[in-house]
């Protein structure tokens, strides 16, 4: 079955019993057991899976964990706080002292934060790498796992997941993705190799601006220790989150190409202008990471990272200031466009990179692309 109509079919299965279309919201702390027998049974289940405790999810979260399952064509999928705590979950499940993982240095800023000081205070060795850099080189005897991000927050650089899983693979380590740019219906993650693969769900998922969530998905035996983690941490998805979220999930595959569409229009758009001097999306053709998205993607997201021609900080407040229609907020995945400066501190990829030219993140949303343009054009004069 196709993605589209595995999008619009899945995770509907508790809703025949109200006769709607969408399944129930249901809230509950306690849940209620009719014997003893059943309350003992309870125990038994695979916890965020089976009803127990409000805590490990009611039938709303069920619904939207399968759901995303089937679309990623998983086995399973366990549903977080936010896309944070999906990542920071699979670290420390596969950390430990004496443990070491491998992570590429272009990752999302908080989950290399967690790693550099959360992970390394508890004895796990880390060792960051770069795109061009050989993987199987950079395997030692404890490595647990190998841990990526493509393309890698805000400097859109490309990796080659394929060959990073054959790598690990080879010597029976898993790798983990955080997929959350491609979406399933753009990154097929489990088809490359990815063993576990990260979504915050915040993004596209939801698509409308107005949750925090995490996705997880693989085999229960890659999931088995996040899902002891999560247990024991304390995790937990407000079932109004998934109820939303599993809402937002059915228009994905409608979303998407609009967001493709403009976003490659306005990055078009950009590389003509003089006050731009580089623009960063593996969508355009110039990119140096295109063919490694065409092997990889079979889609383009909205945010992407241009660079604009040396300028002061007062020029660079003026543009930022002047935008109408990009609303200047960290995040992005909702329908409507967003600014953000590009803070350095994450940029360590970029070393090189003079301090001269300005890097902004831009998420392109579902307007009119010509509107989003003119709103740029015009903020970009002053
Ligand atoms: C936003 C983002 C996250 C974090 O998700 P939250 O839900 O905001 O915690 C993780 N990875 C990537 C690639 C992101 O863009």
């Amino acid at each position: 079955m196709h993605i589209d109509t595995r999008l619009v079919h899945t995770g509907r299965a508790t809703a025949d019993q109200s006769h709607a279309v969408n399944p129930p919201l249901v809230r509950a702390s306690t849940t209620l057991f009719p014997t003893l027998q059943e309350y003992k049974n309870s125990y038994h289940g695979r916890v965020f899976e089976t009803l127990r405790y409000g805590r490990s999810g009611t039938t709303t979260t069920f619904e939207l964990q399968t759901a995303m399952a089937q679309i990623a064509q998983s086995e399973t999928c366990i549903a977080t706080a936010s896309g944070l705590s999906a990542a920071v979950a699979v670290l420390a499940a596969y950390a430990g002292p004496g443990k070491h993982i491998l992570v590429s240095d272009g990752v999302y800023g908080p989950t290399r934060i967690f790693c550099e000081k959360e992970l390394v205070a508890l004895g796990t060795t880390i060792t960051f790498f770069s795109a061009t850099d050989d993987v199987e080189q950079l395997i030692l005897p404890e490595t647990s796992l190998v841990y990526i991000e493509v393309p890698s927050s805000l400097t859109m650089q490309m990796l080659d997941a394929v060959t990073i899983c054959s790598a690990a693979h080879q010597r029976g380590i898993p790798v983990a993705c955080d997929s959350t740019w491609g979406t399933p219906l753009y990154f097929d993650a489990h088809a490359l190799g990815i063993d576990l693969s990260i979504h915050a769900a915040t993004k596209y998922i939801n698509g409308h601006s107005d949750v925090m969530l995490g996705l997880i998905t693989g085999t229960h035996a890659h999931l088995d220790a996040v899902r002891i983690w999560c247990d024991r941490s304390g995790s937990h998805v407000s079932p109004d989150v998934c109820w939303l979220a599993l809402r937002g999930l059915r228009t994905l595959a409608v979303r998407m190409p609009r967001h493709q569409e403009n976003a490659l229009a306005v990055a078009e758009w950009l590389c003509t202008h003089s006050r731009v001097k580089q623009v960063m999306f593996p969508v355009l053709p110039s990119d140096p990471g295109h063919a490694l998205w065409k092997k990889q993607f079979s889609g383009g997201a909205g945010p992407f990272t241009f660079e604009l021609q040396s300028c002061s900080e007062a020029e660079f407040e003026k543009f930022i200031n002047a935008l109408n229609l990009f609303g200047l907020g960290t995040s992005w995945g909702g329908f409507e466009s967003l600014v953000m400066p590009v803070i350095p501190h994450y940029l360590r990829a970029l070393k090189t990179q003079s301090d001269a030219g300005r890097l902004v993140r831009l998420h392109i949303g579902l307007e009119n692309p010509d509107d989003l343009c003119a709103d740029l054009a015009q903020a970009l004069d002053r």
